[in-house]
């Protein structure tokens, strides 16, 4: 998970459905404006591009029974169907962290070893972070059922060729720190917009004595 820029104006059609007795909020123009936004990638675990594609409710709007929240742009969240599904449950109704709002990586930890993802707080103990942390741990490690197995098993392979390219690149990058187009590679790997970037940008915040040159890279 990392900050995402929301753009605005609100999509249009927010406020016309709204008014409507079953108006809805996926509209093309909402739809097309978070794939821009969110660069087509899950916010939950950073899947990208997807292929099963959900609007999602930061706070759940209960089937209308808060309207409010149903069209409220700031509330819209561009998701997988998986981290929805994985969401929408009772223990995370008073919501996760706004990664519009909040950045992610300033109070998370995104460890990947041994292809055991381990996401932490890094220290705030506030409810709203430990069910965020939850969350994001629940999205890779989740065993309930056989379909959700499947579904973090697929999450975390995706994530393991991420990281293998991630790692060869920096090994090239060891081996030649001046040549221009591994740099480029990397500043591509380690922007917000890549897949799975907040594991590859922690990964060269927690290796900083050995590229302390690209911690500009990752920024927060
Ligand atoms: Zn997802």
């Amino acid at each position: 998970m990392v900050k995402v820029e929301r753009s605005f104006p609100a999509p249009e059609s927010l406020a016309i459905e709204s008014q409507k007795h079953n108006g809805r909020y996926n509209c093309e123009d909402v739809v097309m404006q978070l794939i821009h936004d969110f660069h087509d990638k899950c916010y939950l675990c950073e899947i990208s591009p997807l292929q099963d594609p959900q609007v999602e409710h930061l706070l759940p709007h209960k089937n209308g029974r808060y309207p409010k929240r149903k069209f409220d742009w700031n509330n819209l969240f561009w998701s997988c169907g998986h981290c929805n599904s994985m969401k929408n449950k009772a223990k995370y109704d008073d919501g996760i962290i706004d990664c519009c709002v909040v950045d992610p990586e300033e109070i998370m930890s995104f460890d990947f070893k041994g292809k055991e993802v381990n996401i932490e707080a890094v220290e705030a103990e506030e409810p709203i972070v430990q069910r965020t942390v939850e969350l994001l741990n629940e999205v890779y490690n989740n065993e309930n059922t056989g379909m959700r197995k499947h579904n973090c098993a697929l999450r975390v392979r995706a994530l393991c060729e991420e990281m293998d390219v991630f790692y060869h690149t920096l090994e090239e990058y060891t081996r030649n720190r001046q040549d221009r187009v591994t740099v480029r590679s990397l500043k591509a790997l380690l922007s917000r917009q890549s897949r799975f970037a907040a594991f590859k940008r922690y990964y060269i915040r927690n290796h900083s004595n050995t590229f302390p040159e690209l911690l500009p890279l990752v920024d927060r």
